[in-house]
């Protein structure tokens, strides 16, 4: 581990309880003080830190009188991305155009947490809306990566990943459209975990792309990842696309298994693929192979398809989605604005950052007549390809292993310059999303040349996160 937690799971967690070496309130104490000595890398939004005392006292007394009575997730500190909501909390996406706009409920996956006696710690940063790759298109301005604060956290979960990197939080919840989570979990030496699309409620999570959205979970260990997803996970009334199958003992342990995994020469030969990021890659294949797993090439020739039909969907939802902040109903409203036109407009020049501003202007173009054809149909019909052939290389694989991200880390003020750079990089972390497939990403080394952490992702068919845990959980502890 890159990071050296008090922490590094619940589990651990629970023994210092019961060992009377700690309690919510000690663990709160030691969370909130990291936070102060960490505010330099901008993750946190806001602290919640009277709240939390409270909560924590009150879990304490709990576990004194009848400790059988408190819940899996006591005295588990998280924090919230900025686009989760939580009832009496300010929600602003990391965008002028939510100023000062509260939730009025909790996301379901939040209450679901605070159901099980989870204390939440405060409000992270994030890039505004959730688009973006490095955490710096934010109105509270970048956060920066706790390994070196020069570099970049990923996003747009980046200060949730600095959030449990540094030691502020056991968790973080992020969410994850083409990349959110487990491309910052990577950049910062963390797990993150983006479950199939459906498995838990997108209620109460500020929409981007409303098919690619899925709530996903920043922690240390593999096993807190599956504990959260299982707490988190199954139908609800308010999410229609909330799947109602059966949720699986994601946090169990298991026996050792092998499994059969597919890799694609087309990825690991990317022409954008940094050396020492593919060196690493196929040495942990052989170290896979020596484990006595499979890990076989198979043909993917769909790999260059993945970015554009991306963001040409991605942008299409988000045109829509974004409607809904008009300076009337939520938030932000210009004050010079006279004709109701104007409070549209300027609220919106002004509420929007360029970057989400230029998302909207492109999903609306490519919905346009005369343009839907040729752009929103052909990337429909490209995300049924890659489905197709995906559900066929599952049908005789266990998982398709992959790179998270072609490149380092990088440093803070770099993507700006270069935004198709920036897109580029998402290569293979939208694929989960397109098929809505769940995936997780861990660490598996540092780059010899900026020492920051590499990280690999583990695919698996819908619904399958049982045996994406088990596997991972074998493979990274
Ligand atoms: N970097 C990708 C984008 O900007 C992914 C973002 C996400 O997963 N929310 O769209």
């Amino acid at each position: 581990m890159l990071v050296s937690p008090r922490y590094s799971s619940l589990e651990q967690v629970h023994s210092a309880f019961e060992l009377g070496k700690e309690t919510c309130a000690s663990l709160v104490e030691y969370y909130l003080q990291k936070i102060n000595e960490t505010a330099s890398l901008n993750a946190y939004i806001e602290v919640f830190a009277d709240e939390a005392r409270l909560r924590a006292k009150a879990l304490d007394e709990k576990y004194k009188a009848t400790p059988a009575l408190v819940g899996r997730l006591f005295g588990m500190v998280v924090s919230l991305k900025d686009v989760i909501c939580y009832e009496g909390h300010k929600v602003t996406a990391a965008s002028k155009i939510l100023e000062g706009f509260e939730s009025l409920f909790s996301a379901t996956a939040v209450e679901r947490l605070l159901a099980e006696d989870a204390i939440i710690i405060g409000r992270v940063n994030c890039d505004q809306f959730a688009m973006g790759s490095t955490n710096e298109n934010s109105v509270y301005g970048p956060t920066r990566n706790g390994l070196n604060s020069e570099k970049v956290p990923g996003g747009s979960s980046g200060a949730s990943a600095v959030s449990v990197q540094v030691d502020t939080c056991l968790a973080s919840l992020g969410s994850d459209t083409g990349g959110s989570v487990r491309q910052p979990a990577a950049f910062c030496g963390v797990v993150g975990l983006k479950p199939t699309y459906g498995r838990i409620s997108r209620y109460g999570l500020l929409a981007y792309g409303s098919s690619f959205d899925q709530i996903g979970t920043l922690t240390h260990s593999i096993q807190d990842a599956g504990l959260l997803l299982e707490i988190m996970a199954g139908s609800d009334g308010f999410d229609g696309t909330a799947s109602s199958s059966p949720v699986g003992k994601y946090s169990e342990k298991t026996e050792s298994k092998t499994y059969k995994m597919a890799y694609f020469d087309t990825a690991i030969q990317h022409e954008g693929m940094d050396a020492e990021i593919q060196k690493q890659t196929l040495d942990y294949f052989l170290k896979l192979r020596d484990k006595g797993h499979q890990v076989e090439s198979v043909t993917f020739d769909l790999l260059d398809f993945m970015i554009p039909a991306y963001y040409v969907l991605t942008t299409a939802e988000a045109s829509s989605n974004l409607s809904r902040y008009d300076g009337v109903r939520y938030g932000y409203r210009h004050s010079a604005a006279k004709s109701l036109e104007d409070v549209y407009a300027l609220s919106r020049t002004e509420g929007f950052s360029m970057e989400v501003k230029k998302r909207i202007m492109l999903g609306a173009f490519v919905l346009s007549a005369g343009y839907y054809d040729a752009y929103y149909s052909k990337a429909q019909q490209i995300r049924r390809l890659l489905s197709d052939r995906t559900k066929e290389i599952l049908a005789e694989y266990d998982f398709i292993i992959l790179p998270v991200s072609p490149t380092s880390v990088g440093n803070i003020g770099e993507a700006s310059t270069d935004a198709v750079a920036m897109y580029l990089a998402d290569i293979y972390t939208v694929y989960a999303n397109m098929v809505g497939m769940p995936a997780i990403a861990f660490p598996i080394g540092v780059h010899q040349k900026d020492k920051m952490p590499i990280g690999i992702q583990l695919m698996a068919n819908k619904f399958e996160e049982q045996k994406l845990l088990a596997c991972a959980g074998q493979l990274y502890h």
